[in-house]
């Protein structure tokens, strides 16, 4: 039997490497992304619900959803714009994936054997400098993760958080390749930035049948980084 994935944030670097992966398994795969050809903002709950309901009707009930959608958001406690960029990255980072879970979740439950892997961050285990409100959304996703698992466990649902280091996407690729480098150098064990493939192998793997005991897990996949002191 086929499986049915939900990914959003489906249409560029973790979410794009992860609906590839997903493909190349043999999973039917529906994205929920702001950009494309049917656009869904997953902080909209009834677009979510919508958008939903259309990969459901097209490919059949959803077995696993992947959480990729997000946004990066910057600022420092002083500036006019931080409770519009809190706002924005909560709506979209935290709340937009509760929707999407909440869409899902009746499907997810009929078999016993529903997967849920949200998109964390590193900067969901500790906090870079004038990073607030991105890290405080991240730091939620880790706890919403962390609620789904106690939740759903006896449902045999997991829920489990992957917490990419620094990664070439479309997120990061505004970053000067000389900072890039330099940066990585400093602060990555493995020297570098993760290629999207990277992170998705690690979010398809907890997307498999046999993963089944994998759960309220919250997994960096950051070449090293958050292993090192300063
Ligand atoms: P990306 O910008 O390449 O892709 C993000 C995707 O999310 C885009 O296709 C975008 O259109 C979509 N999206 C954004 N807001 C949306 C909304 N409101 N509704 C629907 N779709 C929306 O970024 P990425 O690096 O692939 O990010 C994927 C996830 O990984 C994000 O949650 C991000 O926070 C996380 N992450 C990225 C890095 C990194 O270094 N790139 C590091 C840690 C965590």
């Amino acid at each position: 039997m086929t499986r049915v994935a939900v990914v959003t944030g489906g249409a560029s670097g973790i979410g794009r490497a992860t609906v590839q992966l997903l493909e190349a398994k043999g999973v039917a795969v529906g994205v929920l992304d702001r950009n494309g050809a049917e656009p869904v903002d997953v902080s909209d709950q009834a677009a979510v619900e919508v958008g939903v309901a259309k990969i459901r009707e097209a490919l059949g009930p959803i077995d696993i959803v992947v959480n990729a959608a997000g946004i990066s958001s910057t600022g420092r406690l002083e500036d006019e714009t931080y409770v519009a960029e809190w706002e924005r990255a909560i709506a979209i980072n935290l709340t937009g994936s509760m929707h999407v879970v909440r869409a899902c979740l009746t499907d997810l439950l009929r078999k016993g054997e529903g997967r849920i892997v949200n998109l964390a961050s590193t900067e969901g285990l500790g906090s870079a400098r004038s990073l607030g409100p991105y890290s405080v959304s991240k730091h939620a996703v880790v706890g919403f993760t962390r609620s789904l698992a106690v939740d759903l466990g006896r449902s045999g649902v997991t829920a489990n958080c992957v917490c990419p280091g620094a990664t070439l996407t479309g997120m990061t690729a505004p970053i000067p390749e000389a900072d890039r480098n330099s940066w990585a150098r400093r602060h990555v064990p493995a020297g570098r930035y993760a290629a999207p493939a990277e992170i998705a192998y690690v979010i398809v793997a907890l997307t498999e049948p046999e993963a089944s005991f994998v759960n309220g897990a919250i997994i960096p996949v950051d070449g090293g980084q958050t292993a090192m002191s300063m």
